[in-house]
């Protein structure tokens, strides 16, 4: 058994990390034309709405709204629609919106993850097992002798 560690174990687990964030994105992003969420906190300085397929971060160093708690309130959106573009204004009263369409990290979240997948397949040369990459040089069981794949 070998007992160095692995690198390419934390590549794998970042892979796929990243197809479930990616998941989990698309979810959200289908999910935000149809369903409405914010979230505030206490003071009422931050507010984060999500909706209609984008992230809204709102701002304000004035502390306006005190509320007993912090949390989310989703609710039903009437129109189904999504906005593509970002936006970023800032209001006079020290006031400052951010609207960052969710697109935008699916696609670098799908990219990250396509060169870790790229970089995962490329890792193992001909000859060596799938599964741990383990030289099979001789070997004639069909099965991989480190980890016990069948090749
Ligand atoms: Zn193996």
């Amino acid at each position: 058994m070998k007992t160095r560690p692995k690198p390419w174990r934390i590549q794998r687990i970042l892979k796929w990390t990243g197809v479930v964030a990616g998941v989990l994105l698309l979810g959200v992003y289908w999910t935000s034309a149809h369903f409405h969420g914010i979230w505030f906190n206490r003071t009422g300085t931050i507010t984060v709405l999500i909706a209609n397929g984008r992230i809204s971060l709102f701002h304000s160093s004035i502390a306006t709204n005190i509320k007993s708690e912090s949390g989310w309130m989703i609710f039903g959106a009437p129109l189904v629609r999504y906005a593509w573009s970002f936006s970023h204004t800032v209001a006079p009263g020290r006031m400052r919106n951010i609207i960052v369409p969710l697109w935008a990290p699916f696609l670098l979240m799908s990219a990250v993850t396509a060169v870790l997948f790229y970089l995962d397949h490329c890792r193992i040369p001909p000859g060596h097992c799938r599964h741990c990459g383990y030289d099979l040089t001789g070997n004639v069981s069909g099965r991989c002798s480190e980890c016990g794949t069948v090749v």
